[in-house]
């Protein structure tokens, strides 16, 4: 970097790193045909779409009523609670851009969890305090209620990326009781067509702190539409388009995301579910029987974590098997673990096969 350039970046930018995506960390490994990405959470399926170009000269709505009312029907919501965003990223970053003043507010997260919300406070000069999760993986309430007019937003994620856990409703309305008046609570539910019994949204009804973020890039099987949604009451969604770009979601996206949320869709993307739950289990199942691996967290959502102490031999043997998961070991309270996010049957099979090879292998 030289020296002119660095003296004129924003101190705080200065000290970031650009955000290393699942897909990213393998970009130099040349992709190819032969690949199986079970690395990031996405869908092995995918569905063709229809695109109209004849509006494309035009600026497109920039919230489009057939998307944000499809999506808030789906939900059991009203429109005026709904707001469609770049991807559930971008509801974290309005979040924090509407409720956090930089230089002085923090959000609260509780780790392991997913990265994006320290990641998004960071680029924003927001502070971010943390109350990691208790041995079993559940909210410790009492570490978070300890930040009650200490933080802005406080961010749970359930089913939680890595751990695969669930956050029980009375934890969710303890946390929201406690803040209210006080802070945004975010309950991210990216997952929650995995568990969707036990999807918080008619809360919504009862507490006007709480936002929750979802997504199409999941269980939609479109994470490269860039397609997510924002619920919260009314104030709070008018708040945030006072923060979101004029035209955040491009043409072909909203006619994507219309047709993706129509009922032959909803019930394609149902069945894919039930067949990934299927698999999960029956991979979490067998990989438990492997002596060198524990099953860490649960399988709530559509991946699997585990430990073994021979992690960086088994990442490399998968890699060069050209079968990519993902290392999670950095994370606090996961040290030698590798999250799996379950692929169709071929791939889940390849899988299963390296690992039981690797370790016979290393039995002998
Ligand atoms: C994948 C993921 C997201 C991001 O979703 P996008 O809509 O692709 O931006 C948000 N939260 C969690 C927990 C995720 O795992």
């Amino acid at each position: 970097m030289s020296e002119w350039l660095e003296a004129l970046t924003v101190n705080y930018v200065n000290e970031l790193t650009p955000y290393e995506s699942a897909r990213r960390l393998f970009a130099g490994s040349g992709a190819d045909a032969k690949q199986v990405w079970m690395n990031a959470n996405e869908s092995p399926f995918h569905r063709d779409y229809e695109i109209d170009t004849a509006i494309f000269n035009r600026y497109p709505d920039c919230q489009p009523d057939t998307v944000v009312n499809a999506y808030a029907d789906y939900a059991g919501l009203k429109p005026e609670q709904t707001l469609v965003t770049r991807g559930a990223d971008e509801g974290i970053e309005l979040v924090i851009r509407a409720f956090c003043e930089p230089g002085q507010d923090s959000i609260l997260i509780c780790p392991p969890t997913y990265g994006m919300y320290a990641i998004s406070a960071q680029t924003f000069n927001v502070g971010v305090e943390r109350a990691p999760l208790l041995a079993d993986f559940s909210v410790d309430i009492d570490a978070v209620l300890s930040y009650v007019g200490k933080v802005k937003v406080v961010f749970i994620c359930s089913p939680n990326n890595p751990t695969g856990t669930s956050v029980p409703q009375e934890d969710i309305v303890k946390v929201l009781a406690a803040y209210k008046d006080k802070a945004i609570i975010v309950l991210d539910e990216a997952y929650i067509e995995f568990d969707s019994e036990q999807t918080q949204s008619q809360l919504l009804a009862q507490y006007p702190n709480l936002v929750l973020l979802r997504t199409l890039s999941k269980a939609f099987a479109l994470a490269g539409l860039r397609c997510g949604f924002t619920l919260a009451s009314p104030d709070i969604i008018q708040t945030l388009l006072k923060v979101i770009a004029p035209y955040p979601i491009p043409a072909p996206v909203a006619q994507i995301a219309g047709q993706a949320l129509q009922s032959r869709n909803l019930s394609a993307v149902a069945k894919d579910v039930e067949f990934l739950k299927t698999e999960l289990s029956q991979l979490q199942a067998a990989l438990s029987k492997v002596g060198d691996i524990q099953i860490v967290g649960d399988i709530k959502a559509n991946f699997v974590l585990f430990r073994t102490q021979k992690k960086n031999e088994l990442m490399k043997h998968l890699v060069d098997n050209k079968v990519l998961i993902r290392d999670q070991s950095k994370q606090i309270a996961l040290e030698n673990c590798l999250r799996i996010s379950i692929g169709d049957k071929a791939q889940n099979q390849t899988l299963l096969a390296l690992i039981t090879a690797f370790f016979a292998n290393e039995a002998k």
